[in-house]
Order: C-alpha cells, then structure tokens, then sequence
C-alpha cells in the first residue's frame, strides 16, 4: 500500500528511561509509515516541567537512535506550544464548544458528591451560562461535550468501541492557572502536526473518546486510532522489574543488538505468517496495523535470545569488535588498538554460540590475554604432565611446519598428528586448548589457532611448554 499522506507520530513523555512497550509503539508507527512511503514524527511531551530534564530527553533521542527509528522530522517540544493550545481554546470558546467554569473549590466538591449519589458524571451550572453572568474569580474552560448520543472509536487493533457521552464529563482544557491539560495539547499538536494515524498503547483508548469531542470540538477530523495491547512479562502479568528488563537501555546493556530488538518487538503483537526471523525492509512491506493482535504479547526470552544469536552470526566482525570492546572496556580491561584487530580476528570462531555482546565478549578473553598467559589450576595441570608434555612439544613442531594457517589445514594437521601417534584427538586436545587460553573458554582447537595467528599460538605453545608443573 502506498499512501504518501500518511503520518504517523510516537509521543513519549520523558521519564528518565524509555520503556521496551514505548520501543515497540515507536517500532510500530516506524514501520507503518515505511509501509506507506508516508513519514514517522517525533513529539517529546515535556508539559511535566519537574520531570521533562534534558537528561529525561536525551533517553529518548538516545534510545530511538539506537533502535534505528529516528523520526523524519526534528521533534515538536509540546511545551514550547503552550501559547498555540491557548489560542486553541479561544477558537473553542468562539465556537461554543467550550466554556468557562467558575465553580468554585467548594462547589465543585458539592457536584461531585450530588453526581456520585445520582450515579452520573459532573456537571458545571456554568455549561449554560452566558459569559455576562461572569464573576471575577478563577475559573477553568472546559470542553462541552454532547450529553447525549455515542462516541465511536473505531480501533483498528480492538475493532469499535463505544463510549456513551453521557458518562464522559466535560474535560478541562485550561487550568485556572491557564496551562493546557493534557489531552488538548495531544489533539492541537497532532492536528498541526498532519498526524493521520495516533498508534499508540492501550492505556489510552479511554482518551481516544475524550480526544474525539475535542476534535469535534475545534470542527477537525480525528485520526484513525490504532490501541495496542500492552507487554506482559513471560508469566502473563504486566511488565515489571522483577522479569529482568523494561528499559530500551537495558536491552542494550544486556548485550542485545538494535536489529534483534527491532524483529523481536515487531513479533510481539504483530506477525506474518509463520516468520521468525526478517529484516526491516521485510517487515516494512507486509506491516499493517490490521494485523496487530489485540490481547496482550508476552515476553519470550528465548526467542528474543534466539533471534539475537542469529544477527550476531551476521554482523560485521568490526562492528562486534567494535562492541565487544566497550564490554571489556566498561570490565576495567585496557585495550589498545590491536586488541581491536585481534577482536575482530577472533569473533567469527567464538560468535555461533553467543546469545548476547557479552557473551561474545566472554568468548573472546582468551584471544585478548598478553603472554605469559596465567593458567587456571586445572589447565597448569593438563599442559604439565609428563607424557602430555612430550606429545604438546611434538605437535608444536608439527603445527609450525603446518603448509598454511587456517582452519581446513590445521584441522588436517591434528588429524595427522594424531595417527602418528597412535591416539585419538581427546589424549592432546584438552591440553593444547589449555595451552592457548590457560583454561579460559575457547574455541575448537583449529578456531583457536586460527583466531590467535601462527606466532601467537606458538608462543603460547613455548610458553606452556617451559611451565612447571
Ligand atoms: N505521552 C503519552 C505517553 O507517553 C503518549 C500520548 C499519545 O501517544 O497520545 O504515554
């Protein structure tokens, strides 16, 4: 489907952390605007002057450029619109579709106690009053809603639902203080914005009705709304601490790659058939919000381990190493430039069993370690018994005269060696293995020569050699 008109937003509120659920709305407004060829807008919802720092910003900017979802547009502040949203309420007010309230603390106190007995919403005398009965004294605008009739949301994740307007009180739209509320701001910026699809977290279907009548109010059309189910954790209650994450942040720190991340939120809640595994050109071309599940998605470890495992054989060794290396940067390790290459060298043998960057970068301690190496007790033992000794000094001859360094070769070498000797691989496999990582993980046997380099294994080979046991 190309539709160029298309405009899709994500509208965080800054908390400090940005949560995987607002990710995967981000993803989901991402993609729907790639489906399109329309744009994805960014809209930082800073009215919370308390909480809305620029560090609380900068999570947000810093989370979606990691995901790879940067907006089309640079952001709209919404606090930096407050004068427009004002004005906004004045077009209201001319239109009669808004009015001032001048209940007083105690009077409103009183409405609502009559309203909760007659089981019904509350409502201001003022709705119908003419601005000349108007005393000097603090008042609100509220919206003035229809009493009677429905208001129809017709969601393209829950289908339609109806809101009767009786039970929808006249919302505020201007505190006394003369600051927007909330949902105002949310239409007045989405309306100027061109914003044609609001897809965004089910906590806000009940605004979506509220929204409607505001829209309605100022003589616009409302977008189409698309709610989507929240994120459970992987026991079906709602996302929490306790279930291991929930910050994009986290993910990150997690050793989880951008590109896993994106095809694993776009599974949660959304799919195509039975595809696991697809990039975002992919998922582009067959997202419709249509297609989006209605009851809750829950988090799946393994799957998003699994998926993770799979980008992590596909990238580009230098960008690994490039990871890897802030891992064991932020471990207190010193790297130097050559480490850097090294990496990079030795990630293609240790990545295929890696589910995250820091098993990866566990994978690769052995291959970064200076000579002498220090040996584990069981290691110094294996590389120093007598008869393994002799048999590791007789395959170091056999390795050094090897007609070339990689894996198909070395692993012919071994072989070799090990008929010459009349033995299997297990009676010298563990040792030279011991020998070149001083019993840190490593890789097969040919993987570690390779990934050390011919001087490197040999050296380590010397090294083991003239240890005592
Ligand atoms: N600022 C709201 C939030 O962070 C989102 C509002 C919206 O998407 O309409 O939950």
């Amino acid at each position: 489907m190309s539709d160029k008109s298309v405009v899709t937003r994500i509208a965080p509120s800054p908390t400090g952390a940005m949560h995987i659920g607002t990710a995967r709305t981000a993803l989901f407004n991402w993609l729907y605007a790639r489906h399109t060829g329309g744009k994805f807008l960014l809209r930082i919802e800073d009215t919370d002057r308390e909480r809305s720092t620029e560090a609380a910003v900068q999570v947000i900017f810093d989370g979606l450029a990691w995901l790879g979802l940067e907006a089309d547009e640079t952001p709209v502040f919404q606090a930096s619109r407050a004068e427009r949203h004002t004005t906004a309420v004045d077009e209201m007010l001319a239109r009669g579709s808004a009015y001032r309230d001048y209940m007083t603390p105690d009077e409103l106190e009183a409405e609502r106690t009559h309203a909760r007995a007659e089981g019904r919403v509350v409502r201001s005398s003022w709705r119908d009053l003419t601005p000349n009965d108007a005393p000097d004294r603090p008042f609100v605008v509220r919206l003035k809603a229809p009493l009677t009739g429905a208001t129809l949301i017709d969601d393209q994740v829950k289908g339609p639902v109806t809101f009767q307007n009786k039970d929808l009180d006249d919302l505020i739209l201007l505190r006394t203080d003369g600051t927007p509320t909330y949902n105002l701001a949310v239409v007045v910026d989405d309306h100027e914005m061109g914003v044609t699809h609001v897809i965004r977290g089910d906590d806000h279907l009940n605004n979506a009705a509220r929204q409607t009548l505001i829209y309605q109010g100022l003589g616009w059309t409302p977008p189409v709304w698309a709610h989507l189910p929240l994120i459970h954790g992987p026991d079906g209650t709602k996302l929490s601490k306790r279930h291991g994450a929930q910050a994009v942040s986290e993910f990150a720190d997690m050793g989880y790659l951008p590109e896993a991340m994106r095809n694993y939120l776009a599974k949660l809640g959304w799919g195509h058939g039975d595809d696991e595994i697809f990039d975002d050109a992919q998922a582009a071309l067959w997202f419709d919000i249509k297609d989006v599940v209605g009851a809750p998605a829950r988090l799946d470890w393994a799957k998003l381990n699994h998926l993770n495992n799979h980008y992590i054989r596909l990238a580009e060794p230098a960008r690994l190493a490039a990871l890897v290396a802030d891992i064991h940067r932020s471990r207190d390790l010193t790297l130097h430039d050559d480490h850097l290459t090294a990496l990079a060298h030795v990630i293609p043998f240790v990545r295929d069993g890696a589910k995250t960057t820091l098993e990866l970068a566990d994978a690769t301690v052995f291959a970064l370690a200076r000579r002498p190496l220090g040996f584990t007790d069981k290691a110094r033992e294996l590389v120093t018994n007598p008869e393994t000794r002799e048999r590791l000094g007789r395959l170091r001859h056999a390795l050094a005269a090897a007609p070339a360094w990689d894996v198909a070769t070395l692993e012919g070498v071994n072989r070799g060696f090990a008929e010459a000797e009349g033995v299997g691989m297990g009676k010298f496999g563990p040792a030279l293995r011991a020998a070149l990582s001083g019993g840190a993980p490593a890789p097969d046997l040919a993987g570690a020569l390779v990934a050390l380099g011919k001087d490197e294994s040999l050296g380590r080979l010397d090294d083991a050699l003239s240890l005592n046991g």
